[in-house]
């Protein structure tokens, strides 16, 4: 799956966007190249993935897409769940439903211990994916988008996306040592972003995070995000509203 790349203007600046938000509906974006590894896997390696995480997550509904095309059990672990997000029939949450996730939702008090103990007593047919796609597996994937850039053989020096847990920017870091990598914490800041990282593997030193110029607090909307985002759409590609308007304010004001 070798995804396009699109070219657009902002603010009087031409950038390329690597289109893997055009990989699939569901199993797209920076999870499908995490969960690579795993759609490799024969599918009678395992029967059940386990997961945990927020509700609305993106990485929740790569797996639900990718268990359902494998045949294997997806359980995913929450804390508990508003009755509106229950009912609703749209947005990530009711999509992993519908392709036949198993929700349980685990009280507040017991949530931490009890996401440490899912890995005791496992057997070796249960896979358990960590929050957000956090998983050493996810190098192989990143391999593989960094060999789809390099290939591309266009002349730019950098490259930027942004972090969650750091996972894409960081194994992206390592497999093109010839190119700087920028990257922004969406959740968290710098300091946190670093730790994250650094539980993966040592920083490479082409990679180079921003810091937010003003704190932002994670999902939250903003006003400055939702007029980042309106600007991209309008230069023709429709970003999200959680991790990219951040990414690109850092970009737009803190390079050239
Ligand atoms: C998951 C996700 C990220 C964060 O990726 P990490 O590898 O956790 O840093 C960024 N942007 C989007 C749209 C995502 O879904």
């Amino acid at each position: 799956m070798y995804s396009p790349i699109s070219e657009i203007d902002v603010d009087g600046r031409r950038f390329y966007v690597k289109r893997d938000d055009l990989i699939d509906l569901f199993l797209a974006g920076n999870k499908y190249r995490k969960l690579y590894t795993l759609l490799q896997t024969p599918s009678n390696k395992f029967d059940t993935i386990i997961s945990y995480g927020g509700t609305q997550s993106n990485a929740m509904l790569a797996i639900a897409a990718m268990c359902k095309d494998k045949s294997w059990k997806f359980v995913y672990y929450t804390k508990p769940l508003s009755e509106t997000l229950k009912n609703e029939d749209c947005g990530n949450f009711y999509h992993a439903k519908n392709l036949g996730m198993h929700h349980v939702e685990i009280e507040l008090e017991c949530y931490r211990d009890f996401i440490t103990s899912l890995r005791f007593n496992l057997d070796e047919k249960t896979f358990i994916i960590d929050q957000g796609g956090a998983v050493l597996e996810a190098k192989k994937g990143l391999e593989v988008l960094a060999q789809e850039i390099r290939s591309s053989s266009l002349h730019v020096k950098s490259l930027a996306t942004p972090s969650g847990t750091g996972t894409t920017a960081l194994y992206l870091a390592l497999s093109l040592p010839e190119y700087r990598v920028y990257t922004t914490p969406c959740i968290g800041d710098v300091s946190y972003l670093r730790e994250q990282m650094q539980a993966l593997s040592k920083i490479p030193e082409n990679l180079v995070i921003l810091k937010p110029q003003k704190k932002y607090h994670f999902a939250k909307p903003y006003k400055e995000f939702l007029d980042i985002q309106q600007k991209l759409l309008a230069s023709g590609v429709e970003f999200d509203l959680i991790y990219a308007p951040g990414m690109w304010r850092a970009i737009l004001e803190q390079t050239d």
